[in-house]
């Protein structure tokens, strides 16, 4: 390809990292296509990412840095005023037999972290995305191939209920219209955004020397929700402004080996999780009634936040999932292909950084790209620094979001812990 014409960037995946890589990546004036499995998550009929609702995040600063420098300048004024801030942790627990609640701030500055809804955050993404003129959305399409070498990937455009919108992927057709169609598409630089079970990382093994490490952690997770104070049978003293519990709070219900977070909406809600032993769920899947009396014993006063009927509903209803955790390296190939995101680096939610992390590697590689000329030589050697720099940082934070699994079910209540907060504020 001639030096001038525009790098073709397919990107693989729509979630949070391949919409803000796509911004990006328009930015640059590129011709930019983006292919998703699911439908648009901005359609009422799609089924969300896990199959949950929604789930609530942290956003910190990695992320949001990653989307001041994205070159839109609305978007991050539009996403801030999506979420709530959390200055620090509510504990609760109980002591003498009453139920209590400890605020633990974030940090003596009064800095903070925003809650933020994952799916509100990616809409407001592709709505940016949609709106550049150099990007095809392409819906409902599957990653079923890709050749690093010679630059080509394959995908299966599922039957969509909604016509699609886009036109730019049909060249080579293999058709069978009633089902499924096969396409084979062309490109410069493949990103593969697609999350913790990448089929771009899978291509990208057969042709590099990747090293690569999966591992699962033996507890599972599952949402439930916490309706606004006006319809919740029960608050807590803490509760403020239409919330049935402190608004500005990430709350936490740590139990030895278990615990249960709360994270604050918009709508006065709160998005929540069990994370438990399988085996804990295993039990209560085949007795549901030994739920309720599970949740009093280990979460005093959660139950009654959520509503007992709606908690056992919930469990039965939502789905139980597991928690994995990957890490690879290096993140490219050549001068073709790079991963991102959780294809890159899938880690625990412990400490609250997967998507902050996948945000800052589109920020990361961009700067490595823009310090190289865009031709193949410039692109290899921006691709390989960008390996070197993120494949530590990625790793690290896969570990310390290990680390904070302990510090958040256990530690949080430990006396080293206690002792070490008294030390700080005083
Ligand atoms: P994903 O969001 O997984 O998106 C990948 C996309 O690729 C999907 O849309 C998928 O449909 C698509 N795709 C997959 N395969 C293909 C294919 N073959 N062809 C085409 N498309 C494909 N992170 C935080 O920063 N803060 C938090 O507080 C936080 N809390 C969390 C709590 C829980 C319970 C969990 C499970 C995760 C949490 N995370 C948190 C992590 C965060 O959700 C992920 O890191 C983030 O969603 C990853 O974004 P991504 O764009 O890399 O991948």
């Amino acid at each position: 390809m001639a030096n001038s014409s525009p790098t073709k960037c397919v990107i693989i995946g729509a979630g949070p990292a391949g919409a803000l890589a796509a911004l990006y990546a328009a930015r640059r004036g590129w011709d930019v296509e983006v292919y998703e499995l699911r439908g648009d998550l901005r359609d009422a009929s799609t089924t969300p990412l896990n199959f949950t609702k929604s789930i609530n995040l942290a956003l910190s600063e990695r992320g949001i840095n990653a989307m001041r420098q994205s070159g839109s300048d609305d978007l991050l004024e539009t996403v801030l005023s999506e979420t709530v801030p959390m200055y620090g942790r509510m504990i609760h627990g109980k002591s003498s037999s009453r139920l209590s609640e400890e605020s633990q701030q974030y940090d003596v500055h009064g800095r903070f972290l925003r809650a933020v809804d994952r799916a509100i955050l990616n809409k407001l993404l592709l709505n940016e995305v949609e709106a550049l003129p150099n990007v095809k959305l392409h819906f409902n399409h599957k990653l079923t191939g890709a050749d690093l070498r010679k630059r080509k990937a394959w995908f299966e455009q599922q039957p969509s209920r909604k016509p699609e919108t886009a036109d730019g992927a049909q060249a080579h057709q293999k058709q069978d219209a009633s089902r499924s169609t096969e396409i084979e598409v062309d490109f410069d630089l493949i990103l593969g955004c697609d999350g913790a079970h990448s089929s771009v990382r899978y291509h990208m093994m057969k042709s590099v020397r990747m090293d690569y490490e999966q591992s699962y952690i033996d507890t599972l997770w599952c949402e439930f929700t916490i309706p606004p104070a006006a319809s919740a049978s029960h608050t807590t003293p803490s509760a403020r402004d239409g919330f049935a519990t402190s608004p500005n709070h990430l709350h936490i219900w740590p139990q030895s080996d278990k615990m249960f977070i709360a994270i604050p909406s918009t709508d006065k809600s709160f998005t929540c999780t069990l994370f438990a032993p399988s085996a804990d769920f295993t039990s209560l899947e085949k007795y549901p009634d030994g739920f309720l009396p599970f949740f009093q014993a280990n979460f005093p006063g959660a139950a009654d936040l959520v509503g007992r009927a709606e908690l056992r509903k919930q469990f039965l209803e939502n789905p139980h999932l597991p928690l994995i955790s990957v890490k690879c390296s290096p993140h490219h190939h050549g001068s073709a292909g790079v991963i991102l995101g959780d294809a890159a680096h899938a880690m625990v939610p412990f400490y609250g950084q997967g998507m902050n992390a996948g945000l800052e590697d589109v920020r990361v590689l961009f700067q490595h790209l823009d310090a190289h000329p865009s031709n193949m030589q410039g692109r290899a050697k921006a691709l390989e620094g960008y390996s070197a720099e993120r494949v530590p940082d990625a790793h690290t934070i896969n570990d310390l979001a290990l680390a904070n699994y302990w510090e958040m079910h256990a530690g949080v209540t430990s006396p080293l812990y206690l002792l070490r907060k008294k030390v700080e504020e005083f």
